[in-house]
Parts: structure tokens; sequence; C-alpha cells
């Protein structure tokens, strides 16, 4: 997504649209785009520097790590944010920024009823009963005390 600074007025510009899936490469891991991204940002320059910051949707097919369907998932960045110092050219790409930061919230581990409100069929691991924790077994050292 590239960003002409001329259009850019001082007061800064809302901006809001759609942008063609950033994570193509992620298809082999099993993150589909089911669409494309929709961003909402505001931008500006200021001192040399274009800031950017706003928010991100991408909806994705994932693969649940439980039962291994197929769920629905929107990718969320709330906070997208950037800082760049400007370096001439007078196009400054945000995708790489956006990229980065779908990538900082996609899940690592997605399961299906935790990011895709659905029942797994496979409980989840941590929900399984712990071992039973042993407690310390004193009564050895009990009856020494009482050989005293
Ligand atoms: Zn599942």
């Amino acid at each position: 997504m590239k960003v002409h600074l001329k259009q850019i007025p001082p007061e800064g510009l809302h901006l809001e649209g759609e942008e063609d899936c950033l994570i193509p490469e992620l298809e082999s891991e099993g993150v589909h785009c089911i669409g494309p991204m929709e961003y909402k940002i505001d931008i500006g320059v200021a001192e040399g520097s274009l800031w950017a910051n706003g928010s991100l949707v991408q909806p994705v097919e994932l693969t649940c790590v439980g039962c291994l369907e197929k769920f629905v998932h929107d990718i969320n960045a709330p906070a997208f944010a950037v800082h760049t110092e400007l370096h001439g050219p007078e196009t400054v790409d945000l995708s790489p920024f956006m990229r980065e930061d779908i990538l900082l919230n996609l899940p690592p581990h997605p399961r299906c009823d935790k990011e895709g409100g659905r029942v797994c069929k496979v409980p989840h691991p941590n929900a399984a009963p712990s071992e039973i924790k042993r407690r310390p077994d004193w009564s050895a050292l009990d009856k020494l005390k009482l050989r005293k």
C-alpha cells in the first residue's frame, strides 16, 4: 500500500480501504486469506518522518491445532502504528509495516474453540485434568523422629 507524500495535507489524512492479502506465503503453513485486509488509518508527515496509526483486520482461514479442522478467524491489529523517517522518495510503502503487524497478531497455535468461537472436538491439553500432585511423603521422617 503506497502513500504519496504530496497527497498528505499538513493536518494529516484519514484512509480507509482494502488491500490484497499481505501474507500469501503463509498459505503453506495453513493460513489462508479469505478476503482482503481492511484498514482504517490516519497518516501524516511531520519533521521529515511519516507517522501512521489505526487498525487492520485480515480475515483468514486457519487450521485448528486440536482437531485439524479449518475455521475462519479475523486477525485483528487494533494498534497499528508506524513512525518512519523519510529518505527522499515521494512514496512510502506501508505494506511491510502492515504485514509485520498482521503477523504479530496471528495466533501461533490457532484453536477453533479459542479463535473460531466453536467447540473443538479435541479438548485443549491445558483443560485436561492435571496430574495429581503428590504430597511430599513425610511419614518416613516422622517415624525417625519418634525413635529419638
Ligand atoms: Zn478444533
